[in-house]
């Protein structure tokens, strides 16, 4: 028998009777046989609702306090879907995060996991109990409740799995699979049956929200198999996974090398919650950057793309760099407070921009294709504002009035276009 984990997204527990659906897919795997730890997410709305009335209370949140509201949505769904399975005659419980515990650091509103001790969650589910852990949230060393960033249901699932060292960790979502692009923004979009962790962590970090970039980083290297499919399947119509901890549906999320035909490009990702900062006039001399870059850092906030120009004199220089959007202001008034050190002569914040990502693991032995992206794009008028690469990524910066028009057009350039029937 298999011991999987399975992981329901926010739409897939969005009121009750999707929640009685779950507990049919839930069900299938226990009849088949399998042990099972469940992660739910709290109802598709909940958590931008909690954090607006945390944001109404005060414009000041404790990040403690934040992080007791703003779990509490997984905390009903987990209870909720116990109780149905129970109804459903299957024995389940819930767990919070400080009961299994799932030990977190102290960066309350965006933790990272430091460990899962686990023993009584293992020991419950191999006796066949289901657990149904609530997602997104853990305990911080001084035993507060700590959230995991937007989106961690899918890092708890993956953190659970590898504690557990389950046979498998099934991402259910609203979609069913990894696409070549967000099936949501072109109906062209091709699922990908297999994907590498390599290429699934630069489309989440790229903007892919299907899982969290940290959910990836961890599956690869806690080597957790990871698949994503859909909830919407009728449950009584999909296959248990079988003795190997093999699912037949969706996308598997693997290493490069069970990938057996490779494409240049695998996908194409888009972040619309960037922004960029742009620095006119800053005195040219060594160290400028330091003093741009240290105090961001320490402030907590990642600075993505760096464009930097030397002016035609070669005293002052022009800087543009992205933020998260949620840290422009505060990105903003660091530099502020510098402004007598770093001698700048403007200070600009646009939020109207999107960073489209090109991704495949192919881009390594294959040239050639930041200039066709280059060349098609200034084809269809669209401005580059930044450009950063990695080994298997090529990312640009845009006016967000041509994101879709972006997506589509490099798309269909690197061949991931559907065949229409
Ligand atoms: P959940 O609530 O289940 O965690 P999310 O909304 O976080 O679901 O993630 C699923 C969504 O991710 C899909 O509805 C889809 O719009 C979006 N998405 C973005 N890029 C991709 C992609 N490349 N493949 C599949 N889905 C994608
Ligand atoms: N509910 C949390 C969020 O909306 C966590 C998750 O869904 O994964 O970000
Ligand atoms: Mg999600």
């Amino acid at each position: 028998m298999a011991l999987i984990v399975m992981k329901f997204g926010g739409t897939s527990v969005a009121d009750m009777d999707r929640i009685r659906n779950v507990a049919q897919h839930v069900k299938r795997e226990v009849t088949a046989g399998n042990k099972v730890a469940v992660v739910v997410s709290a109802m598709a709305g909940r958590t931008n609702e909690l954090i607006s009335w945390v944001n109404d209370a005060t414009e000041t949140p404790d990040p403690k306090e934040y992080d007791a509201v703003v779990s509490s949505g997984e905390q009903v769904t987990s209870g909720l879907l116990a109780l149905c399975l129970q109804n459903e005659g299957v024995e389940a419980r819930s767990w919070h995060g400080w009961q299994i515990p799932l030990e977190t650091d102290d960066a309350h509103s965006k933790a990272r996991i430091t460990d899962i001790k686990g023993e009584s969650l293992k020991s419950s589910v191999e006796n066949g109990t289901v657990a149904v852990i609530a997602g997104f949230q853990g305990i911080s060393p001084d035993g507060r409740i700590a959230t995991l960033g937007r989106g961690g249901s899918d890092t708890s699932a993956v953190a659970i799995a590898a504690a557990l060292d389950a046979d498998l960790c099934d991402i259910y979502t609203d979609v069913d699979g990894v696409y070549t692009t967000d099936p949501r923004i072109v109906s062209k979009a091709q699922r990908l049956e297999k994907v590498s962790y390599e290429e699934m962590l630069e489309m989440a970090s790229s903007g892919a929200k299907v899982l969290q970039t940290r959910s990836v980083e961890l599956a690869m290297t806690k080597n957790v198999r990871l698949a994503v499919r859909s909830s919407f399947d009728d449950p009584a119509s999909v296959p248990a996974v079988n003795l190997d901890g093999n699912s037949t549906i969706g996308t598997l999320v693997c290493n490069e090398d069970e990938i057996v035909e490779q494409q240049v490009v695998s996908g194409i990702a888009y972040a619309k919650d960037e922004a960029k900062v742009t620095l006119i006039n800053v005195a040219d001399e060594p160290g400028v950057a330091a003093k741009v870059f240290g105090p961001l850092a320490e402030a907590n906030i990642n600075v993505d793309m760096i464009v930097q120009n030397v002016s035609a004199d070669g005293a002052t220089t022009d800087m543009t760099f992205t933020v998260p959007e949620d840290d422009l202001a505060r990105a903003i008034s660091v530099l502020e407070t510098r402004k007598d050190e770093l001698r700048y002569e403007e200070l600009k914040g646009a939020t109207d921009i999107v960073k489209v990502s090109v991704i495949g693991v192919g881009m390594r032995s294959h040239a050639g294709v930041a200039a066709n992206m280059f060349k098609e794009l200034a084809d269809k008028g669209i401005n580059i504002q930044a450009i950063t690469t990695s080994e298997i990524k090529i990312s640009i910066l845009i006016d967000a009035a041509y994101q879709e028009l972006a997506v589509r057009t490099l798309h269909s350039l690197f061949g991931l276009d559907q065949e229409t029937a």
